[in-house]
């Protein structure tokens, strides 16, 4: 299927798969002769049944997650979660957060309201994920941003912790771009946004030993224990955002590239961007990505222009080009490329074209 669509850098949410738009809009009146959009079905109905249960099948199947974890679809995406993992998990007691970016920052200070939080290593300024954490034998748990979207800093391993505390990880920028190594994580949680689908869905992985901790005061609609209890439909779960989700699924399931298949072709594609990208950024003397070459993420490309006085005019000519929503972070400023799954290969090819052609016609 060949796209006149221009190539969209979102950050989230982000750009989303054109066949799985394609099958969405031939489905949106009619989904599968029901007579009913997805968005129109039952909850209980046993077609959203049918469509919830394959997505979770999908989901399990991708990312081998075992059958001692719960797959929760929630709302309240990665902020709500910031709120509801310490309602669920922290006993009101003690929690330990590694801050590598703005994500797990913000993180640490909602968790703040409902426990004891420390900071148990800090990147600060600097773009290299500390190594040395200050972390408490007795903590509840200890919270990670395995994919910091604004930095662009992503653990290319996880953390094996050693002293007992679970891991909890956010993972909502780069979900489903590579395995997730469930012996290292107690909990795991992204919205679905930025690599999944539509906003809405939030995606939880909980160890089911973990279930049953939560506070009083934690709502009903966000205790894992309930939601995990009722197959996430405690509540009216974001249906259409799950089907796209579903679709999206499917979509990693049936691709090929390079010999692999799945989330093995879709890694090995992730990869090949990501070399692409900061290859080009990495040999010109114009642009510049700081992170340390052994945390820079796959998922999101911070960088910037030597002459910030370009930025205007790099930002306009890329549009003009057919590359969408390149700017940075207004906290962090300069650019950014989020080259999510979505992204195909030639959308980072174009982009490396037109940085070389801006520098050439700027430098
Ligand atoms: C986008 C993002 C969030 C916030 O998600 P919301 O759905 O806006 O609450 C949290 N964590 C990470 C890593 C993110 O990329």
């Amino acid at each position: 299927m060949t796209s006149a669509r221009p190539f969209n850098f979102s950050a989230g949410p982000a750009v989303l798969p054109e066949p799985v738009l394609h099958q969405v809009a031939a489905e949106m009146l009619d989904w599968h002769g029901s007579g009913m959009s997805v968005m129109e079905m039952s909850h209980r109905g046993k077609e959203f049944g049918s469509i919830l249960e394959a997505a979770e099948r999908d989901l399990r199947e991708l990312l081998a997650v075992p059958a001692n974890f719960r797959v929760l679809f929630m709302q309240g995406g990665g902020l709500g979660e910031n709120a509801i993992v310490p309602l669920n998990l922290s006993r009101g007691s003690k929690v330990d957060v590694v801050v590598t970016g703005s994500w797990s920052r913000k993180s640490a200070a909602e968790a703040r309201r409902y426990a004891d939080v420390q900071i148990a290593a800090d990147i600060g300024k600097g773009h290299k994920i500390p190594t040395d954490w200050a972390l408490r034998d007795d903590a509840a748990y200890v919270h990670v941003c395995t994919n910091e979207t604004i930095d662009g800093v992503e653990f290319h391993e996880l953390p094996q912790l050693t002293h007992g505390a679970p891991l909890v990880a956010d993972v909502s920028s780069h979900v489903l771009s590579r395995p997730i190594d469930w012996s290292r994580v107690g909990l795991a949680f992204g919205g679905a946004q930025k690599n999944i689908g539509p906003a809405g869905l939030t995606l939880v992985f909980v160890r089911d030993d973990l279930l049953g901790r939560a506070l009083d005061i934690c709502p009903s609609a966000f205790n894992y224990e309930t939601v995990a209890a009722n197959q996430s439909m405690f509540n009216t779960p974001p249906t259409f955002a799950i089907y796209v989700a579903g679709l999206v699924f499917q979509w990693i399931k049936g691709l090929d590239y390079a010999g692999k298949q799945g989330l093995a072709a879709i890694e090995q594609r992730n990869i090949d961007k990501a070399a692409l990208l900061y290859g080009a950024l990495d040999a010109s003397g114009f642009y510049e990505n700081r992170v340390d070459a052994s945390c820079r993420s796959r998922m999101n490309v911070p960088f910037f222009l030597k002459d910030e006085k370009l930025n205007d005019v790099f930002l306009a000519e890329a549009k003009a080009a057919g590359l969408l929503q390149l700017k940075g972070h207004k906290s962090v400023g300069g650019m950014r490329a989020s080259i999510y799954n979505a992204m195909p290969l030639e959308g980072v090819q174009a982009l490396v074209g037109f940085l070389k052609a801006f520098e050439a016609r700027h430098g």
